[in-house]
């Protein structure tokens, strides 16, 4: 019997866990976590019978305890509760599946309370991947890969110990604005950047993947978990979604992992590993899809991507900076304050005003985040 908890339950990633488990009759859900969406929270506790659920909101969590009375449930809230959620005794792994950086101090808990990680969150490696590698290591607790580009990189890797990789070869579908000029870009609405051409996943995702910032964040999320230069990370359009990333090896073979767009195939490969389990979903067809196309990214017209790697490139805090102003400006998209073309030019302000910090803690992470929000506030 696996027994798991789930940060970031009532998401895409944390509702496609549900279904794994749903699928499967040998895993029990030890806790949950979400930020508000309490409705959804009770469906949860009443099928799958959590010890505990953290509810960010104070005021939410404390409607979930009336709504919820006839349950044998701990409901926990804010900070606290979401670390004793990643925390409980009962589970062996923790699915990371919040948005944020909210993740940071949580995921850091459960290693250090011995349990295995099955990491979505990439916010959280991008910005404390040289706290959390290591912290890895000495708590002897495994990161396994959600990321379906990362899942791929570490099935790829299978069998493949000491052998060393010339490069990691990171797909990207390109977003729905693959082939425009920034010109072509200035008047994108809201609607336009939320429809992703494969992938059906949360709102900041898919805005950053519109962006290529997604693509930014995945490449340093890279580094930290295969242990390579971000320069060795080279990233390859390829619209149709079918190769989810491969990796070349010093004798120049490529070794790829293939599937249909499912996020459900490496949340389950996380979860079991190293056991595959069936899935009843589609499978490829390569005669219905006939070809997979190739391209080299953009920088100039999407420079996000191009952020991204000088900020992992220089590490220390600049991927905090470059994150964070990421997510201040998504947000304020998503709210209609700002243009689509800002976000990129708000990281870039952002980055160009930062004093670096060559290895911050996770103090030093958290005040970054917070002086990047103060800076773009004020500017
Ligand atoms: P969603 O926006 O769909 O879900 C986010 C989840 O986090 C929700 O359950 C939300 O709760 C919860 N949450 C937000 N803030 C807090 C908080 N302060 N405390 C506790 N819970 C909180 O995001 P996704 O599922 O798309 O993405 C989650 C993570 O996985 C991200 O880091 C993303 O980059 C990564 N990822 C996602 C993929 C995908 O296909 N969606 C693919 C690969 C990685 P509530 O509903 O109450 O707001």
């Amino acid at each position: 019997m696996k027994r798991i908890s789930i940060l970031g339950s009532t998401g895409s990633i944390g509702t496609q866990t549900l279904e794994v488990v749903r699928n499967n009759n040998d895993i029990k859900v030890s806790a949950l976590a979400a930020g508000s969406s309490i409705k959804k929270l009770e469906e949860q506790i009443r099928e799958f019978s959590p010890e505990v659920v953290a509810v960010w909101d104070d005021d939410k969590a404390k409607e979930l305890k009336v709504l919820v009375s006839d349950m044998p449930v701990r409901i926990v809230s804010g900070m606290d509760g979401l670390i004793e959620a990643a925390t409980i005794p009962d589970a062996d792994i923790v699915v990371t599946a919040i948005v944020g950086m909210i993740g940071i101090r949580p995921t850091i808990a459960a290693m250090e309370a011995g349990k295995d990680i099955a990491l979505a969150n990439k916010e959280t490696l991008v910005t404390a991947g040289h706290i959390i590698m290591p912290l890895a290591k000495k708590c002897g607790v495994k990161i396994l890969p959600v990321d379906s580009e990362h899942s791929a990189i570490f099935q790829s890797l299978n069998g493949e110990h000491g052998n060393e990789i010339e490069k990691i070869l990171l797909t990207a579908s390109g977003g729905p604005f693959r082939g425009r000029t920034v010109e072509q870009m200035k008047e994108i609405k809201v609607e336009d950047a939320l429809k992703h051409p494969n992938w059906a996943m949360g709102r900041k995702i898919t805005i950053d993947s519109s962006t290529m910032a997604n693509k930014g964040l995945e490449v340093i999320e890279a580094k930290w978990l295969f242990d390579v230069d971000v320069d060795k990370v080279q990233v390859v359009v390829q619209p149709q979604s079918i190769i989810h990333s491969m990796v070349q090896f010093t004798d120049g073979a490529v070794i790829a992992q293939l599937g249909t767009p499912d996020m459900k195939i490496p949340i389950q490969y996380a979860l079991y590993y190293p056991e595959r389990r069936h899935l009843p979903d589609d499978r490829l067809d390569f005669f219905a899809l006939k070809s997979i196309t190739f391209e080299a990214p953009d920088m100039v017209n999407f420079p996000a991507l191009r952020l991204a790697y000088e900020a992992g490139r220089t590490g220390g805090s600049l991927p905090t900076v470059f994150n964070a102003a990421n997510e201040w400006a998504v947000a304020k998209f998503l709210d209609r304050k700002i243009g689509y073309l800002d976000i990129a030019a708000l990281i870039e302000e952002a980055m160009a005003n930062h004093k670096l910090i060559a290895s911050p803690n996770v103090e030093e992470i958290l005040m970054t985040e917070a002086s990047t929000y103060e800076f773009l506030e004020n500017r």
